[in-house]
């Protein structure tokens, strides 16, 4: 594993995404996976108040790495295994304007997400944009996951 070979070599890790991009919805299930490793800092993607205060409970009294937790963590490694958006952007600008964070998660956030809110008409608008894509490879060159960004589109339509 990529983490412990760092930790052979006295190497620290910055685990960004650590909730791949609001798709990990168990922050307690992460926190405890990340924390058996004292090489690793993760970044959080905190947006709200209330996640500030989950992950300050959570340093206060840490989860357990238990039974309970790595079934948590296994349904999700087999949910998201395989090619999927993390949201961070470096795709960004899009010549026709899809806001590829977004189009390239919504099957997953149809699955995983409070789903209500992204039926929505903005949300269609957004997915109906996804159709002029002219296939011009900015994503594709830009994703650091190496994601054939256009193909998850299709996911949801
Ligand atoms: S391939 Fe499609 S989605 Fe990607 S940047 Fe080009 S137009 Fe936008
Ligand atoms: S397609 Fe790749 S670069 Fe674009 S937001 Fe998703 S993970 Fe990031």
């Amino acid at each position: 594993m990529l983490i412990e070979e760092c930790k052979k070599r006295n190497v620290g890790l910055i685990a960004m995404k650590a909730l791949s991009g609001g798709l990990i919805t168990n922050a307690a299930s992460v926190f405890s996976f990340l924390r058996q490793f004292d090489n690793v800092v993760p970044i959080w993607e905190i947006q709200r108040e209330t996640g500030l205060d989950e992950f300050i409970s959570l340093e206060k009294k840490p989860p357990l790495l238990d039974e309970t937790m790595w079934s948590i963590i296994n349904k999700d490694r087999t949910e998201l295994s395989g090619d999927f958006c993390r949201a961070c952007g470096y795709c960004l600008p899009c010549p026709v304007g899809i806001e590829i964070p977004t189009s390239a998660r919504m099957s997953l956030l149809l699955k995983r997400a409070p789903y209500q809110g992204f039926s929505e008409d903005i949300f269609k608008e957004k997915m109906e944009l996804t159709n002029y894509c002219i296939d011009c490879g900015h994503c594709k060159n830009h994703c650091p996951y190496k994601l054939n960004t256009p193909s998850l589109f299709s996911k949801t339509l």
